[in-house]
């Protein structure tokens, strides 16, 4: 087991941690630790809203939880010798559940909500406006769900949210485009963007009159961006080596947000399962990798440790929605392929509710299958079928087969 370069003590707050972590982005956060290319190391993860939702059969808390205190992270770690434009190799060597069972989300449980419409929504709010939540039990790699009967799967454990700290100059233009956009339909609900908000900034152990210009400053955690952050990527499973933008000096970098499992697209939003945990890197340097290779977003190598389904019951969508054609929109095309496969789970006993929430938590492949065949997108969901205890795929004997001469009844 490598060094824990980032320890935390599940039962408190990452605001009551002897170092806390962060839940901006800023290049002023100091590092918590510094290594150099070729070492390995661990870090310990609260889970993503610092343990607001508990383990029970009520969603009052996915509906009241506290979005200012999120996402928690750990970190930055610094590294030696990074400069901006290298690209910071990271190998993603091993990560699970907090090791103890308990009341913590990771300790031998986690959880999938789906937000209400007030706090932000999921994929589907405009179907589902209220809270809901689904428990599930760890077994091994396994996950169920006494929320969700019927249903095991081996989870694809990764982690949501990492990534480099940006540069003064990065970070102005992410303030600056995302506030164009926010003023652009202000009083939207939910809004289009999350500006910085001071209230519950957590900015590690900056303190005094830098914390509160930085907490003025300091970008929110909850959309992906150039340096990767929140990208939510079901594949970035153990194994995986994953090539980071440099954008300050020692690199900077941070980690949060673990699921045990994801469907592609974390539809749900509040979201994969949710897990506190621990993940364990390597990390090293392409000195000017930036430009050598192009890179402007992050790139990856997925793992070789990831759940093998080979069945799947797979639902088309297309960006046509409540009777409107929305000209090759792939968004639109992908959540009529999830209200499709939502529609079809109904009909197997599920209610509406449990079918989105196993879409956002189980590993379902979600593809954008045509972009070019005006005016429709098309995705499509893969649901694997060998997570049922049962058979969801169309009964062979619905099908009349007709021979020669015979008309259909
Ligand atoms: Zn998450």
């Amino acid at each position: 087991m490598p060094e824990t370069l980032f320890h935390v003590d599940q039962t408190k707050s990452m605001f009551d941690q002897d170092i806390p972590g962060h839940n901006r982005w800023h290049p002023e956060i100091p590092a918590v630790a510094t290594v150099n290319p070729g070492d390995e190391f661990r870090m310990e993860c609260r889970e993503w809203t610092d343990g607001q939702i508990g383990n029970n059969d009520s969603s009052d808390d996915v509906r009241n939880v506290d979005l200012s205190r999120a996402h928690v992270l750990s970190g930055p770690i610094g590294v030696n010798g990074a400069k901006p434009g290298d690209l910071l190799v990271v190998d993603i060597l091993d990560l699970g559940p907090i090791s103890e069972s308990g009341s913590i989300p990771g300790q031998g449980w986690g959880y999938t909500g789906i937000f209400a419409k007030e706090n932000g929504g999921g994929f589907l709010t405009d179907y589902f406006p209220e809270a809901y939540k689904a428990i599930w039990d760890f077994h091994g790699i396994y996950a169920t769900s006494r929320h969700i009967p019927g249903v095991r799967f081996a989870g694809i454990t990764h982690p949501g949210l990492l990534g480099c700290a940006p540069s003064a100059e990065l970070l102005g233009e992410w303030n600056k485009r995302e506030a164009a956009l926010i003023a652009s339909d202000p009083n939207r609900i939910p809004p289009l963007g999350l500006p910085p908000l001071k209230e519950q900034a957590l900015l590690g152990t900056l303190k005094g009159s830098s914390y509160n210009r930085v907490a003025l400053e300091a970008a929110r955690t909850v959309p992906p961006r150039e340096h990767g952050g929140n990208v939510d990527i079901k594949n970035l499973s153990r194994g995986t080596r994953i090539y980071f933008p440099v954008y300050v000096e020692n690199a900077l970098f941070s980690v949060g947000d673990l699921h045990f499992s994801q469907g592609d697209g974390e539809i749900t939003f509040c979201g994969a399962i949710e897990m506190g945990g621990y993940i364990d890197f390597g990390v090293g340097l392409i000195k000017g990798g930036m430009a050598k290779y192009g890179v402007l977003n992050p790139i990856f190598k997925p793992g070789p440790v990831e759940p093998h389904y080979s069945n799947f019951l797979v639902f088309e969508g297309i960006s046509v929605e409540k009777g409107i054609n929305y000209y090759m929109d792939g968004t639109v095309a992908y959540r009529q392929a999830c209200l499709n496969a939502i529609e079809y789970l109904t009909k197997f006993g599920y209610s509406q509710q449990q079918a989105y929430l196993l879409l956002g938590a189980a590993p379902i492949e979600g593809r954008l299958s045509g972009v070019v065949d005006i005016p429709n997108a098309c995705a499509t969901v893969y649901i694997p079928t060998e997570i049922f205890d049962f058979d969801i795929t169309p009964n062979d004997e619905d099908i009349k087969i007709l021979s020669k001469g015979q008309v259909a009844s």
